[in-house]
Order: C-alpha cells, then structure tokens, then sequence
C-alpha cells in the first residue's frame, strides 16, 4: 500500500458524499425517511473542517477521532454505524497498514458494525458491501477491483427485503431499491482505493 496522504483521503471522501447527497437522498426517500444524503454530507464536512488537524495525527488516532466525529455529527442510524466502523479501524490498525493489518483490522470493524446494528449480511444494509469489500481484500485484488465490488455489492441490494433498519418497516416494499447506506459506503469505498491506487 502507499503511503497514505489522510489530507487528500478525507477531501476525496467528502466530495464523493457531497457529490452524491442528493442521489442517497433519494434513495433514502424510497425506503427511509430521506434523510441520509444530508447526515452523511454533515458528518463528512465536519470531518473535512478538521482536515488539517486530523491528517497531523498518527493514522490510528485520526481514524479514532474520524469515527467519534462521525457519531456526533451524522445522526440517525448510520451515524453510530459509520462511527464504530472508523473507530475500530483506528483501535486496530497500526500506523503504516500493510494488506494483513488492513484485513485483521475491516474484519474486527465489520464485526463491531454488526454487533452494534444486531445485523448481519443479506439484510439490506451497509454490512452488504463490507463484507464485499473484506472478501477482495482477502482475495488479494486491487483498489480498482476492490471499489468494482463495493458498487456490485451495493447494486446487489436491490432485490433483497430490508430486515434492519427503516427500509424493514417496508417489508416486501423495500424489495426493488438500492440501500442507500449500501451505496454511501460504495462510495467511500471508491473514493478511499482510488486515492490508494
Ligand atoms: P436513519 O435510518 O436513522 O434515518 P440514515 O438514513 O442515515 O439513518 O441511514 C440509513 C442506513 O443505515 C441504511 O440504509 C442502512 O444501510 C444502515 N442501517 C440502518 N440500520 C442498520 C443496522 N441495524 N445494521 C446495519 N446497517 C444499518
Ligand atoms: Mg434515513
Ligand atoms: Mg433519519
């Protein structure tokens, strides 16, 4: 892995989500109550005002405080989602990851996401691309292939019936419509590996 500029990383996230807001909005319209383009865009422009102040820190801490600014910011259900996710990572990643550290440590986050949402794969939520996402980690692809799969995998959530979160309130109704926290971690994917690449 590269070297990794946190600076430029948490620019290029923030602008996937503020350039997305409106489509994860919609998709949160569809199945939710609407609101997930604006938690994500708050939760990720507070994280970017503090670019400067995050990218000084060693990567663990960063992540940390990334993860706790995250809570405090975004709100609803995927905030304490998004949060234990960088939170973990920053608990178990050293400070320059190599793939073994960086598969030890998704996988460690994962499992606390699950834990927290009392979810797990095929329920129609942001767990669907993390998993994808660690299975090509694990099969030892590249960022390219990496975010290929973080997209399939949020594409992959269409035809699935919500059973976590909002969307189950829809049941069969949620049938037919990408999830939106399925499609905001694809982006934070594509936008993470192709700072990466
Ligand atoms: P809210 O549903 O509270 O309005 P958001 O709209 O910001 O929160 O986020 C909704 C997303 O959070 C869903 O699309 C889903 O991916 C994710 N989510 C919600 N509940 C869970 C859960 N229990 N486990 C995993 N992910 C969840
Ligand atoms: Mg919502
Ligand atoms: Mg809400």
């Amino acid at each position: 892995m590269n070297r990794i500029d946190l600076k430029q990383l948490i620019e290029a996230v923030a602008d996937t989500i503020a350039a997305h807001a409106d489509e994860l909005t919609a998709l949160d319209q569809a199945i939710g109550d609407g609101d997930h383009g604006l938690n994500m865009k708050r939760g990720f422009e507070a994280v970017r005002a503090d670019a400067d102040g995050l990218a000084a820190k060693p990567l663990p801490e960063a992540l940390k405080a990334i993860g706790t600014k995250l809570v405090m910011t975004v709100g609803g259900a995927s905030g304490p989602l998004f949060g234990t996710l960088f939170m973990s990572l920053g608990k178990d990643l050293p400070a320059e990851p190599g793939r073994a550290d960086l598969i030890g440590a998704f996988g460690k986050a994962i499992d606390a996401v699950a834990a927290r949402g009392k979810s797990q794969a095929g329920q129609k939520t942001m767990l669907d691309v993390l998993y994808a996402v660690q299975a090509a980690l694990v099969a030892g692809e590249g960022p390219a292939d990496i975010a290929t799969a973080a997209d399939a995998a949020a594409q992959s959530t269409a035809p699935m019936k919500a059973i976590r979160g909002r969307a189950s309130f829809l049941g069969e109704r949620s049938v037919g419509h990408v999830d939106p926290g399925a499609r905001s971690s694809a982006l934070i994917v594509r936008a993470v590996a192709e700072s990466l690449e």
